[in-house]
């Protein structure tokens, strides 16, 4: 059997979608620039599938770009803040993804513009308090703070952080690649100004995703070129990924009360089985909290000689997951995220199982089996 538990760093796609996609490899081939009825067709499916995104997300389809997925999104806003918007900080914290620090910090050096990280409380959640703080005390601020962290789980309330930027004239970027499509996104609800999506996170394809960019901001390209989706990003469009990327959260949207559900139980389902069976384990973040992501779930095993090897080990036995690892010299080393908690334990194992609409209790059961033979065997070769 193979199990697969890392839904967070990428999902399957899911039929549907490839059967979507499926002509635009084929027949409707066009360039979507081109203005005979082959481009006319491709250009109109673009354009069908940017209505489709913005009508989930209660927006305008001339706020949504398609990009190269998340990552790009990331740079394409934080760039944007800096070089087109004025902000002469950036607020972001040390447990966001590298797609947001590694800019963050690149744009920083470059522009000679102040860099601060939130505090955060110890369980991961961002200190709103010191946040206020940092706001007040600078420049105009552009903070980026990511919806729901990729590797613990825990979220920020969007209106909670948006109004308060909005209250210091901030620019405010979420990362929602974890998200989208999980959560309903609604951005007249929301005073936010960028917010991104990766298609390959909802059980789409990967290599395409979009930036939202809310209407009142005037930004300039993030790639020069042939003049696509409006100017902003030039490159003939990845046609049957943006097709593939809004029947993907087509599906996540109409469905998600049920995919929600049904994901959570097994995520609880796994906790319990977890806290019966391995007594010691920890959880890590708020990940087994219901507040938090409820694809994903970061435990940390009691220590053992396995430690090292235990996602080796488990992969071996056919079940995929993933995690920052403590070595056995006792240096910690691994997630930034886990180290950004103090939460890297020396001869640990840390484990990040997230889960899909496709993960069942029965898959869930022989990973469980798995995990147990594993700490068994280390608490023997111990004694
Ligand atoms: N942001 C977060 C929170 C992610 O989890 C990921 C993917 O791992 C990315 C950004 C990058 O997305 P992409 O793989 O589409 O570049």
């Amino acid at each position: 059997m193979k199990v697969y538990l890392d839904n967070a760093a990428t999902t399957p796609m899911a039929p549907e979608v490839l059967e979507a996609m499926m002509p635009y490899f084929t027949s409707h081939f066009g360039n979507p620039s081109s203005s005979h009825a082959f481009g006319r067709k491709t250009k109109t499916a673009i354009e069908a599938a940017r209505r489709t995104i913005a009508q989930h997300l209660h927006c305008s389809p001339s706020e949504i770009y398609f990009t190269s997925g998340g990552t790009e999104a990331d740079n394409f806003a934080l760039t944007s803040s800096i070089v087109d918007l004025g902000c002469t900080h950036i607020i972001t914290s040390k447990i966001e993804h590298s797609a947001v620090i590694k800019t963050a910090q690149l744009l920083c050096e470059k522009y000679n513009v102040k860099l601060s990280l939130v505090e955060l409380t110890p369980d991961g959640s961002v200190d709103m308090e010191h946040l206020e703080v940092l706001l007040a005390t600078h420049g105009r601020s552009c903070v980026s703070l990511m919806h729901a962290n990729n590797e613990i789980g825990n979220m920020i309330s969007l209106t909670e952080v948006g109004h308060l930027c909005a209250k210091y004239n901030a620019i405010f970027h979420s990362d929602t690649v974890q998200t989208m499509g999980h959560y309903a996104i609604h951005t007249d609800e929301v005073p936010i100004h960028f917010l991104n999506a990766s298609a390959h996170k909802f059980h789409g394809p990967k290599g395409v995703g979009f930036i939202y960019i809310n209407k009142s901001l005037k930004v300039n390209a993030a790639m020069t070129g042939g003049g696509q989706e409006r100017g902003l990003r030039g490159g003939t469009e990845n046609l049957y990924g943006i097709v593939g990327l809004a029947k993907a959260l087509d599906l996540a949207a109409t469905h998600m009360e049920d995919h929600a559900a049904h994901v959570r139980d097994v995520k609880n389902y796994m906790i319990a089985q977890l806290e019966t069976n391995i007594p010691g384990i920890r959880f890590n973040g708020r990940s087994k909290e219901s507040d938090a992501l409820y694809t994903v779930l970061n435990a940390t095993l009691p220590e053992g000689e396995n430690a090292d090897m235990m996602l080796f080990l488990l992969d071996l036995d056919g079940v995929a997951c993933s995690g920052g690892s403590a070595c056995s010299s006792g240096a910690a080393k691994g997630s930034h995220v886990l180290e950004g908690i103090n939460a890297l334990q020396p001869h640990c194992a840390s484990l990040r199982f997230s889960f899909s609409r496709y993960t069942t209790r029965v898959e869930i059961d022989f990973a469980l089996e798995k995990i147990k033979d594993h700490c068994r065997a280390a608490t023997a070769a111990s004694m």
